[in-house]
């Protein structure tokens, strides 16, 4: 059979030491330790100017807060990155395309990805432009830095490794695949405080327990998230 090569990601960040972080504990973690991804961190700071290794500077035309120089970023991208590296290049944003589950299947069966963390007020547009980064948002909210939104991208997309959820067909019911969020769980007691578990659930009848969760699925969507694209 042929073996997809390795999921491989690449962290351009001024604060290596975040990672692996969360992601090196429980499923990503153990992942991690099997071999079945592979996570490298590069120091932005490698690559700065002077005695002091300065990455940033002052907006041009005045205002707050620094941003960081294109050409820093740039030579840590051309010194970490092969030029036929065949990974998306991007680059964690607010500005940047929400995520969504499909864009992270869509990763999740690629090769991996490159990622630079932004920090400050941002880097500077050229770099952007020049070494064709593809901005991503993790939601419409503002973080200090991408490092932590680089690894709820990372997350999302490890779990979906062939291989590293027990169960293979984990993930193709949940929230998002259907354009659906997903149906209520239960599981024992049977009675929690005078809340039964929904009588069908405990039928057997597996057409009528899909039909049960469907219905339910499709409510709860209806309620809680009517700017979902409708499912399909
Ligand atoms: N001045 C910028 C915000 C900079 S926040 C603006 O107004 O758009 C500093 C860094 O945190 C960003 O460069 C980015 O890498 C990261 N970041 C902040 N919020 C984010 C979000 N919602 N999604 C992804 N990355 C985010």
């Amino acid at each position: 059979m042929l073996q997809a090569p390795m999921f491989r990601a690449a962290i351009f960040t001024l604060y290596p030491d975040f990672f692996p972080g969360p992601l090196g504990q429980s499923l990503s973690g153990d992942a991690l330790a099997r071999g079945l991804w592979a996570l490298e961190t590069r120091q932005i700071r490698e690559h700065g100017l002077g005695r002091h290794k300065s990455v940033d500077d002052s907006p041009a035309g005045g205002g707050p807060g620094m941003v960081i120089r294109a050409d820093v970023l740039a030579a840590s991208l051309d010194a970490g990155l092969a030029p036929d590296d065949p990974r998306p290049r991007l680059l964690m944003s607010p500005r940047g395309r929400p995520l969504t589950q499909s864009r992270v299947r869509e990763l999740a069966q690629g090769p991996g990805v490159a990622i630079v963390c932004g920090r400050f007020e941002g880097v500077d547009e050229r770099v952007i432009e020049a070494r064709g980064l593809e901005e991503v948002s993790i939601g419409d909210y503002v973080l200090s830095g991408g490092e932590l939104a680089a690894m709820v991208l990372l997350d999302a997309c490890v779990r979906l490794i062939p291989g590293v959820m027990g169960k293979l067909e984990s993930g193709s019911e949940e929230s998002f695949e259907a354009g659906l969020l997903e149906y209520p769980h239960y599981t024992r007691p049977r009675d929690f405080e005078g809340r039964p578990i929904p009588e069908v659930l405990l039928s057997g009848d597996h057409a009528k327990i899909a039909a049960w969760r469907r219905a339910q699925a499709l409510e709860i969507t209806r309620a809680r998230r009517p700017d979902l694209p409708k499912p399909k």
